[in-house]
């Protein structure tokens, strides 16, 4: 049986690859410090034998006993106004933590694969973002301790591959939505379906007009394994190319809850990408994956979620 290690496994995306990985005959070995994640979303791998967890922060040392044939390192706080609240730890997860996976990865001989993001990009200058932009990102705005950490994460996790010859992939992640993503983490999908259920009014930041490329969690994740057992080593974009405003997006909730909030408009956050959309060519050529769930079914399913949580 193939062992993989996965950090942050009782987080969003990473409590739906443990799922992916388990259905795939693997054994799981979840790690996790509960600063954003939450047990309850993989307290269904907790009988299975196939399944450890060790609550652990990886920007320390990692012990794992016995032998691992990949690693899936997740861990960080991903969302805008966690990595504000907790700026260290999310620049040491992505540094420190990505060296201690590496280290363990050489030390096992494991093949890695890391979360990286569409952030390295910062507010991009090149749209639709393709994996040859180098990005705009200012380093020392509030976003920076998220962004430069992830860049930080791609060229330690680079020279890994070209120094020690480590087998290395890296995902540029979109973003996503799903279950299991928490109603109160702040991103733009939970808090418009959390205050269109509760009949609240819906905060759209700015006037509306930024843009994003919204992927269902199911096609992403179907991405990122296709990636992991590639042989490509360098950065691939994983999302979904379906761009829309975020006052359209907001309009696109309202619809569906059949809700009475209106949308009221408050500031922009600094540094907010004014425009966000993956080019999928090379996920398209190299891993033959696109995307198959469109938004209208993906936010029905993540509204099905939502509604008993609120
Ligand atoms: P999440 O907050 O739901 O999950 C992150 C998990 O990592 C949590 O369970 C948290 O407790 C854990 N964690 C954080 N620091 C840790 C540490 N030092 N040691 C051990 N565990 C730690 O976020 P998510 O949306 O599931 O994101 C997972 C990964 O994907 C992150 O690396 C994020 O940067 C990346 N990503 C996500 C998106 C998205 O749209 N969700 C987009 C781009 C990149
Ligand atoms: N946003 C918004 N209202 C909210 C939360 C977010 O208008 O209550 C906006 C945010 O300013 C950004 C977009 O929605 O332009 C996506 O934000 P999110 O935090 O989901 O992700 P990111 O900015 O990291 O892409």
């Amino acid at each position: 049986m193939k062992r993989v290690l996965i950090t942050g496994v009782a987080g969003f995306l990473g409590s739906h690859l443990a799922d992916r990985f388990i259905k795939e005959g693997f054994h799981v070995i979840g790690m996790d410090n509960l600063i954003t994640g939450d047990l309850a979303n993989i307290e269904h791998l907790f009988p299975l034998k196939e399944f450890e967890y060790y609550h652990h922060d990886v920007s320390k040392f990692i012990h794992v006993p016995g032998e691992l044939d990949y690693i899936v390192h997740f861990a960080s706080p991903a969302s805008p106004i966690d990595y504000l609240k907790m700026p260290i730890q999310t620049l040491k997860v992505g540094s420190l933590g990505t060296h201690n996976c590496l280290g363990l990865a050489k030390a096992k001989n494991a093949r890695i694969i890391v979360a990286s993001t569409s952030e390295i990009y910062g507010d991009p200058t090149v749209h639709p973002q393709n994996e040859e932009y180098w990005g705009n990102v200012n380093s020392v705005g509030p976003r920076g301790v998220y962004d430069e950490a992830k860049r930080f994460q791609e060229a330690i996790t680079m020279a890994y591959h070209t120094y020690h010859g480590l087998e290395t992939r890296m995902v540029r992640i979109f973003n996503t939505y799903g279950p299991r993503m928490r109603l109160n983490d702040g991103r733009a999908l939970p808090a418009f379906m959390g205050q269109a259920l509760r009949g609240e009014d819906i905060t759209v930041f700015g006037n509306g007009d930024q843009t994003r490329s919204f992927c269902f969690v199911d096609d992403l994740v179907e991405g990122i394994y296709r990636l992991l057992m590639s042989d490509y080593h360098l950065p691939v974009n994983i999302g979904n190319p379906s761009e829309i405003t975020i006052k359209e997006f907001a309009e696109e909730v309202i619809r569906l809850t059949g809700t009475s909030s209106k949308i009221v408009y408050k500031e922009l956050p600094k540094d907010d990408p004014k425009v966000r959309c993956p080019d999928i060519t090379k996920a398209k050529e190299i891993l033959g994956w696109e995307p198959k769930i469109d938004r209208a079914e993906g936010l029905k399913r993540t509204l099905d979620y939502f509604k008993n949580k609120v």
